[in-house]
């Protein structure tokens, strides 16, 4: 591959993305040199090159062919697609994946004090937010007629400031709207991190290498989801005992040194042991038990 037919992926310089994408990318196998200042940087190993930006950027970047993939929150994704499919510009990416972090709501609140609140409050109010196109699409499917008053951040303090009545904001826990003295009302957007590409890649080794992390990337959520278990079970309950085990895989059996009334039971869980079912098992008569995380996993 020559230079310029390197892979480009864009995540966040720096920001709630940027480490969940920085340690998935070396997950994936991607060796990087990540200087803080560094706007690009080569990979070592592989012919892919990183581009940190802000995350409003990256829906631009993938849909102009700048990168060719990139990591980007949907809220900010369906963002950009709504804003540029206004200005006539074109608005497609391919979505690969979606990846388990970053996960957020867009909801709207409104002061505490105002109590529970219907739809119809909404008529007539102004409702600050940094997504106007998802929150304007919103209203009008909810055939509510409010102003949209658009604000780059700080939204949860814009009714206390009196730019606002009422606010659309990113939520995880909660918290930053309690300590504004906000409360949660509808959620018009669940949001997790995506993977995207252009979808006018057409470049055979660019290809076939995302072909080749793709595969890579199912099995580094796979392994995040599985467990491996191991335990001493008494061969009498052995039907009884992997009735209890998760997971539809068959268990590997080994034979125990100087004991012929157990085995040791070996397999991999698509999910973990809970204790009770650990207890329940040690009533089975079974022994040593070990659920242990695994690393990586392929099929
Ligand atoms: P940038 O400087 O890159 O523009 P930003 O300030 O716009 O950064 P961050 O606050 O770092 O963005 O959030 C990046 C993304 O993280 C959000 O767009 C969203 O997808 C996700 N996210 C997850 N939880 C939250 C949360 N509680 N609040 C805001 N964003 C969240
Ligand atoms: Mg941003």
């Amino acid at each position: 591959m020559s230079s310029n037919n390197r892979l480009r992926i864009a995540i966040q310089k720096s920001g709630r993305l940027s480490k969940d994408c920085q340690a998935l990318l070396k997950q994936l196998g991607i060796k990087l040199n990540l200087r803080e200042e560094r706007l690009i940087a080569h990979s070592t190993n592989m012919p892919i090159d990183v581009l940190r930006v802000r995350d409003d950027d990256i829906p631009g970047l993938v849909m102009d062919g700048v990168c060719d993939l990139g990591i980007v929150g949907e809220n900010v994704l369906v963002e950009a697609q709504a804003e540029r499919a206004k200005g006539g510009q074109n608005a497609e990416v391919q979505k690969l994946s979606a990846l388990d972090f970053g996960y957020c709501r867009l909801a709207l609140a409104w002061p505490q004090e105002l109590g529970p609140q219907t739809q119809n409050w909404f008529n007539g109010k102004r409702i600050a937010t940094t997504y106007p196109q998802i929150l304007k699409d919103y209203l009008r499917r909810a055939n509510i007629d409010a102003k949209v008053v658009v604000l780059t951040g700080s939204v949860e303090v814009a009714p206390r400031a009196g730019l606002a009545d009422a606010i659309c904001d990113l939520v995880s826990t909660g918290a930053t709207l309690e300590a504004n003295g906000l409360m949660q009302g509808d959620t018009i957007l669940e949001s997790n991190a995506c993977l995207i590409q252009n979808t006018n890649l057409s470049c055979p080794d660019k290809l076939a290498l995302i072909n080749k992390l793709l595969p890579r990337l199912k099995g580094v959520r796979q392994a995040k989801e599985s467990k491996y278990i191991m335990l001493h079970a008494p061969k009498a309950r052995l039907s009884e005992v992997c009735q209890l085990l998760p997971g539809t895989g068959q268990p590997t059996l080994l034979a125990l040194a100087g004991n012929d009334d157990m085995v040791a039971l070996h397999m991999v869980s698509s999910e973990t042991l809970f204790w009770e079912t650990m207890e329940e098992l040690k009533t089975l008569g079974a022994s040593s038990i070990l659920v242990m995380p695994i690393e990586k996993m392929m099929e």
